[in-house]
């Protein structure tokens, strides 16, 4: 796996040390990611390159997810290779960091005795002094404190869109859900002060972002203890009013948090896009009660709704989990006839597996493997027809496309995204910009994707201004393309 950062790899103008390279994987969600982003900045300000071939490092470290036991023991096992050249280089600085540190603490080093560093989740700032640190001396570094504030001050944006840039505005979660490591790996709920999200947001689009994806564990919870009447609503309503930013959306959210001056916010910021991922995980009330969610059906199609009603052209996406301990017939009857009555637009389905250190670990995994896989194929098949019929009413309507680059299937075309996040194919001109706006004309459909001709001009600013946007037609459903999300919810 190559580290994602090109941009980082590629602009460096001299080359390091040897003693100065690091390789660094990363493996998870997009909070990961970000992390990982914000600690190579750290260390490239110190000096750092970053390299893609772990030969040439001295310094070799790996972003862990622990959400899903095969992820674990992946990086695990990527780690263990590096056991024999440590013996014979020992100034080789080895680190395992993220969840799985935050997870295993000090057990990670009676697996892996030749490992120098376990960096928790809250620790991330820290690294380039703890890698001083072992380099000082001979002893391996624990660092997983959990009440530790962790500071990043980010200066650029090093993703590999320059138009589009992930902002962390809030780490861990409250919540309690049963079968969710994440509350042990991330801790509970901090929030960063609003100040200094929208100070980053005005560095970001001064450098040329456009686009923005709000990161948080439950990113609709935002604001909690930072005082009255500061949410993800203000911070929306701050958003609005950076120039340079054009589209704004935000992963994931946490039905319980979805509430009406929130969605009023939603409908009402003009660059706030038309794409929610809003889990439910069961249409079962006795199996939402047994996850411990804290809602049920009722309130969660009560939420849509009222979301529907203020945003008309809503792309809605949801996680199911199926095989729950004890989740009967009919129980799973309910998440079935819930892709109904919520209509989504698509959905993400995980097989129940039990996770050591949750609650639900303690209860009976009691649904057998080929059921799981029968009811995950079953409730899949139904989120996909209900998907590709709502992508087909979009055939004729016009959207605005921030253009991505070449279609990966054909080159003679682009490929970018609609407002609601879908994927939208059309005919390639010479003109055309990766981070530019244009209107495309969407004459048919695959399950995922919107194929159609261009309307406006290419490699131009946004065609459509704000109000135009927002009009009914502009953009709907279906598009199952990775919703790029936090681990949990
Ligand atoms: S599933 Fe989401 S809301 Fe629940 S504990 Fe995990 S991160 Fe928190």
């Amino acid at each position: 796996m190559k580290p994602p950062y090109p941009m980082l790899v590629d602009t460096l103008p001299e080359a390091a040390p040897r003693e100065r390279r690091v390789y660094f994987e990363v493996f998870g969600c997009q909070m990961n990611k970000l992390d990982s982003e914000l600690m190579l900045e750290s260390l490239v300000a110190r000096g750092y390159q970053l390299t893609h071939d772990s030969d040439e490092a001295s310094v070799i470290l790996y972003n862990t997810c622990s959400i899903r036991e095969h992820a674990e023991e992946r990086a695990i096992s990527r780690l263990q290779t590096f056991r024999k050249r440590k013996e014979s280089e020992p100034d080789l600085v080895l680190g395992l960091l993220g969840c799985v540190a935050q997870h295993k603490e000090a057990e990670l080093f009676k697996r892996m005795p030749y490992l120098d560093m376990v960096v928790g989740t809250r620790e991330f700032d820290q690294l380039p002094e703890l890698i001083d640190a072992v380099r000082a001396g001979d002893e391996p570094r624990l660092a997983t404190e959990m009440d530790s504030p962790l500071v990043f001050s980010r200066r650029r944006n090093l993703g590999p869109q320059p138009w589009h840039a992930y902002v962390s505005v809030m780490r861990g979660c409250d919540m309690v859900c049963t079968y969710c490591i994440v509350p042990t790996t991330r801790g509970k709920e901090v929030s960063r002060p609003p100040e200094v999200i929208l100070d980053e947001i005005r560095r970001l689009a001064g450098d040329g972002v456009r686009e923005l994806t709000l990161l948080g564990q439950t990113v609709n919870s935002y604001g909690k203890r930072l005082g009255p009447g500061i949410g993800l609503d203000t911070l929306l309503r701050g958003i609005e009013e950076i120039n340079g930013i054009e589209r704004v959306r935000f992963i994931t959210s946490h039905p319980r948090f979805m509430r009406p001056k929130l969605i009023d916010a939603m409908a009402e910021c003009s660059k706030v896009t038309d794409f929610l991922h809003l889990p439910v995980q069961s249409g079962s009330n006795a199996v939402l009660a047994r996850m411990k969610r804290t809602y049920d059906r009722d309130f969660y199609l009560k939420v849509i709704e009222r979301l529907r009603d203020k945003m008309p052209n809503l792309h809605l996406l949801t996680d199911f989990i199926v095989g729950f301990p004890g989740e009967t017939e009919a129980e799973f009857e309910e998440s079935m006839s819930l892709v109904d009555a919520a209509d989504f637009d698509y959905g993400y389905v995980f097989m129940y597996s039990p996770r050591p250190g949750t609650v639900s670990h303690r209860l009976a995994d009691d649904i057998a493997e080929e059921e799981k896989k029968r009811r995950l194929h079953t409730i899949l098949h139904a989120l996909e027809e209900n998907g590709r019929r709502r992508n087909l009413d979009s055939i004729g309507r016009r959207v605005e496309v921030l253009v991505e680059g070449v279609s990966k299937f054909d080159a003679s075309r682009m490929a970018g995204r609609a407002r609601d996040f879908r994927m939208v194919v059309f005919p390639a001109s010479p003109l055309d910009r990766p981070g530019s706006f244009v209107e495309v004309e969407v004459e048919s459909t695959t399950a995922g994707t919107l194929l159609g001709r261009r309307i406006g001009p290419p490699g131009s600013d946004p065609v459509m201004p704000p109000t135009v946007r927002r009009a009914p037609g502009s953009g709907v459903p279906s598009e199952p393309q990775p919703p790029r999300r936090p681990a949990g919810i």
